[in-house]
């Protein structure tokens, strides 16, 4: 900003500047013209005096034809031209009478030059003035104005009768005009100097300028891809009109790969590839910046949602489609892209970017080479970044001093016998009190901590197995599920449990869509070699869940707690909770209910054939180890 300023005020001094000397130069023009102007006017004018004094003289002395007296009487001549000699000076060097012949050739009568004297008759050549002063009888001037020199041939017509009779002609010349120039020369010599001085200033500037926007420009691009770098996003920052973009945030998937399998210059060449194919996608106001390693930020000028996701989708096929060569072996890879189509409601770029960076945690945990927008998500938006903030930190503090507590909630059969314990997540504050999991999760979701504390529930259960050889099932999200990191860490505790790990099942919690049916059923399978057991949580409620029952491997389903509760009001929810235990058998799965509260819903529920229930009226979640 100040830096702008202080352009604008020296722009303007330059233009001030220039300005002056434009006027200054005129203003000098001018008064040259004037004091021309001036002494041709009083010359002129004094000329004029002197020529009516000779011509009354002349018609004084000599009554008759002036050339016949002149040509008759060479004395009065002589006499006249001495006359006229009286006024010739410095200035005046020239005063002689002349006529005009038969042949309208001049010719002199007189001559009052004291050097070079013109003889009597002596022809004189002249132009068409002089001829016509003869037909308007009026005196003339002729200016002939050099820098040097200003010199007036000044005629005064000797009438006669009404007619021209002779002329009489005065020659002035000054060189006043030379010495206003000495006088004048310095000053614009001076002028000139400044001139120069203001080009060479201006051509230095520019110059300067130019070197220090290439230097400038260099600085924001980052070395390696040759894209924007984050010193740019970040002068950017304030700049960017957050109504004129959709954010989109690129991550390469699984580029530690390709450094391990092919090194790290290989990894830099296919960077610096992948970068370039990307911005070969893009559109003259899109701006696309290197976020981080193989992380790219991209600005999408905003046209439409349908145009922003063409553009996301272009890019993601272009990578999809590259093949990345080192000597003969081919390299395929893939990004997966996190799009914000509605940076414009976050409170700042950060917060935008935030959300982009969420959507692209999505789309890893969705399977990668994918694209994942915020447009039918309002979920995701930030409400309250400074508690969310503190939540985050609370539980990563949590995690970090072991504060995360699994609350074992007894999932019993029509014995009552306790067939197995759902974990359920709580954290101790650091006063001792519990935070349940409604109070934090959605604040984690996305961030590092989540997954850190995924991590540390799967820790406490695999755990508590290995002590107490009880059937424990976890819940996870389709997310969780599809995200390969975390499932790794879980297989590698399932297999420390050696034939124990048939004692963890998994309940899916259906609170997103899943667009990879496929992806959930590798993931699945995979659990299954562990004899691992999978429930569908909240059938009933969720998404497209018969669809999941026809493809996936699935073991129990969990009927929705709202159906439970519901089951003495409403007879259409008990053909609901009727039919899906029906569907249940056919398909061999068993059903689990939930929420049972009172001896009344445990009663109905046990009389319409469910395998298995859970409640507060059977048990409370207890921590093991308590009494
Ligand atoms: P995914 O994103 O799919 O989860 O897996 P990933 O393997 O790409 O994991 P992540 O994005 O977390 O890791 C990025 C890796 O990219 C880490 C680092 O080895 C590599 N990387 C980051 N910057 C550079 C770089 O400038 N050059 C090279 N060669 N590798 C880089
Ligand atoms: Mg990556
Ligand atoms: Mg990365």
């Amino acid at each position: 900003m100040v830096e702008s300023k202080n352009r604008i005020i020296i722009v303007f001094v330059l233009f001030i500047l220039v300005v002056f000397l434009v006027q200054i130069k005129m203003y000098i023009g001018e008064t040259h013209a004037t004091l021309y102007k001036r002494l041709e006017e009083s010359a002129v004018k004094n000329m004029h005096e002197v020529a009516l004094n000779i011509d009354q003289n002349l018609k004084n002395q000599i009554e008759n034809n002036l050339f016949d007296s002149f040509k008759d009487n060479r004395d009065m001549r002589r006499e006249f031209e001495k006359d006229l000699s009286l006024f010739v000076t410095s200035k005046v060097q020239y005063i002689y009478l002349i006529y005009k012949d038969e042949k309208n050739r001049f010719r002199f009568l007189a001559d009052g030059s004291t050097q070079d004297k013109a003889r009597f008759n002596q022809k004189l050549d002249v132009n068409e003035a002089y001829l016509n002063i003869y037909k308007t009888k009026h005196e003339l001037s002729l200016t002939q104005n050099s820098l040097e020199k200003l010199a007036i041939t000044y005629i005064h017509p000797v009438l006669r009768n009404d007619t021209v009779e002779a002329l009489l002609v005065f020659d002035f010349s000054s060189t006043l005009t030379s010495d206003l120039k000495m006088i004048l020369e310095p000053i614009e010599a001076l002028f000139r100097v400044i001139y120069i001085l203001i080009g060479l200033f201006i051509f230095i500037a520019a110059v300067q300028a130019f070197y220090y926007y290439q230097i400038r420009k260099k600085s924001f691009i980052d070395i390696l891809t040759q894209t924007y770098n984050r010193q740019y996003l970040r002068y950017l920052w304030n700049k960017i009109d957050m109504n004129q973009y959709h954010i989109l945030m690129v991550d390469f998937d699984h580029f530690k790969k390709i450094n391990d399998n092919y090194g790290h210059s290989v990894g830099d060449n296919v960077l610096y590839e992948g970068a370039q194919i990307m911005q070969s996608k893009l559109r003259k106001d899109d701006k696309i910046f290197r976020y981080g390693g193989e992380e790219f930020l991209i600005l999408i000028k905003k046209e439409s949602v349908s145009v922003t996701e063409h553009i996301a989708n272009r890019i993601r096929l272009s990578i999809e489609n590259y093949i990345f060569l080192k000597d003969d072996i081919k390299i395929n890879l893939t990004i997966s892209i996190g799009l914000n189509i509605k940076p414009n409601e976050s409170k700042n770029i950060n917060e935008a970017i935030k959300i982009a960076d969420m959507m692209l945690y999505r789309a890893k945990a969705n399977g990668r080479n994918c694209i994942i927008s915020n447009y039918n998500n309002t979920q995701v938006s930030i409400e309250d970044k400074h508690t969310m903030g503190e939540t985050i930190d609370n539980v990563k503090a949590a995690i970090e001093e072991d504060r995360i507590r699994c609350y074992f909630h007894s999932i019993v059969d029509f014995n009552n016998t306790i067939y197995k314990y759902e974990a359920l997540v709580r954290y101790v504050k650091e006063d001792g009190t519990l935070v349940y999991p409604n109070h934090f999760l959605a604040d984690i979701m996305y961030t590092s901590v989540y997954t850190d504390l995924c991590k540390r529930i799967i820790d406490i259960c695999i755990d508590t197995v290995q002590k107490r050889k009880i059937v424990i099932s976890i819940n996870f999200s389709i997310n969780d599920l599809l995200d390969e990191n975390l499932m790794n860490y879980f297989i590698s505790q399932l297999e420390d449990l050696g034939d124990d790990s048939s004692l963890i099942s998994i309940e899916i919690l259906e609170d997103q869509e899943l667009l990879n049916i496929n992806m959930l059923k590798n993931v699945i399978d995979r659990f299954k070699t562990y004899g691992v057991k999978f429930a569908i949580d909240d059938f009933g409620s969720g998404y497209a869940n018969f669809n999941y029952l026809a493809e996936l491997n699935i073991d129990y389903i969990k009927i929705d707690g709202s159906l439970i509760q519901n089951v003495l009001e409403s007879q259409n929810t008990k053909h609901i909770i009727m039919s899906i235990i029906k569907l249940a058998q056919k398909m061999n799965m068993k059903t689990i209910a939930e929420f049972v509260s009172s001896e009344e819903i445990y009663e109905e529920i046990s009389a319409l054939g469910v395998d298995y229930m859970q409640g507060y009226y059977i048990s409370k979640p207890k921590l093991f180890g308590e009494a």
